[in-house]
């Protein structure tokens, strides 16, 4: 092992966690909501950027803190160094996750738009925020998703200029037990934001009641 290694591996247990004295409850109760992490998975097409959007909408007019992780957007920036291979598509995933986990800890209302195509990197999330998370199977044939085709990249695909490609040329294994699945062949976007929006109000998960009353108590 060379001095480089060395150094590299002694960093983890020299470095301590801080406790910065406030926690994620002192933040969800100025916030009056609960930080979640909503991940929408499902094949490039099926609809997870327009109902991210919509949800958004929605959940901003009702005066939510709500920020949106979009897959094609991080790889811009924060994951532009990953391609689309099995580890780097877990290694994208292990990030947002990681991210994902920051923004709930603000109290924030993230929505994860990924591919994900993975389960066992989408587990590997789960385990990380536990009841925190929330997955959203946004399921959409391949065919309907490939007749769509609105970015044009099933058509490269399938021309083999874009290789690794998800359906077609590299997997994607269906969540077994999403919380919540919006089958866009059947749902326009409005009743696949309202179907999200009446199981999150059925588990009771977003709004803090007794945190906007103590707001609002102070105020007046
Ligand atoms: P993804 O983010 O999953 O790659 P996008 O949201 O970018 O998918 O694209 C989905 C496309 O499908 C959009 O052009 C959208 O307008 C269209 N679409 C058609 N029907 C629906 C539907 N019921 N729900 C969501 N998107 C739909």
């Amino acid at each position: 092992m060379n001095m480089d290694e060395e150094t590299e591996k002694a960093q983890p247990k020299d470095v301590v966690w801080h406790d910065h004295g406030l926690s994620r409850d002192d933040r969800e109760k100025l916030l009056g909501q609960k930080g979640l992490l909503l991940w929408f998975t499902g094949l490039s097409g099926s609809g997870k950027s327009t109902i991210a959007s919509a949800f958004q909408k929605r959940l901003f007019d009702e005066k939510r803190l709500v920020y949106i992780l979009d897959g094609d957007n991080i790889r811009h920036g924060l994951n532009s160094d990953l391609g689309f291979t099995k580890e780097e598509r877990s290694e994208n995933i292990r990030r947002i996750g990681e991210v994902g986990k920051l923004f709930v800890d603000a109290g924030v209302i993230t929505i994860a738009a990924f591919i994900s195509p993975y389960r066992k990197d989408r587990q590997e999330v789960r385990d990380k925020l536990g009841e925190r998370f929330v997955e959203v199977y946004v399921k959409c044939s391949l065919e309907e998703c490939e007749k769509r085709d609105t970015k044009g990249l099933y058509r490269k695909a399938r021309s083999g200029k874009i290789g690794d490609f998800t359906g077609v040329s590299a997997p994607y294994e269906e969540p077994e037990n999403p919380e919540i699945e919006v089958d866009t062949a059947k749902l326009d976007v409005e009743q696949s934001v309202q179907l999200i929006c009446d199981w999150l109000e059925k588990e009771g998960l977003w709004k803090d009641e007794s945190a906007i009353h103590e707001r609002t108590g102070e105020e007046e």
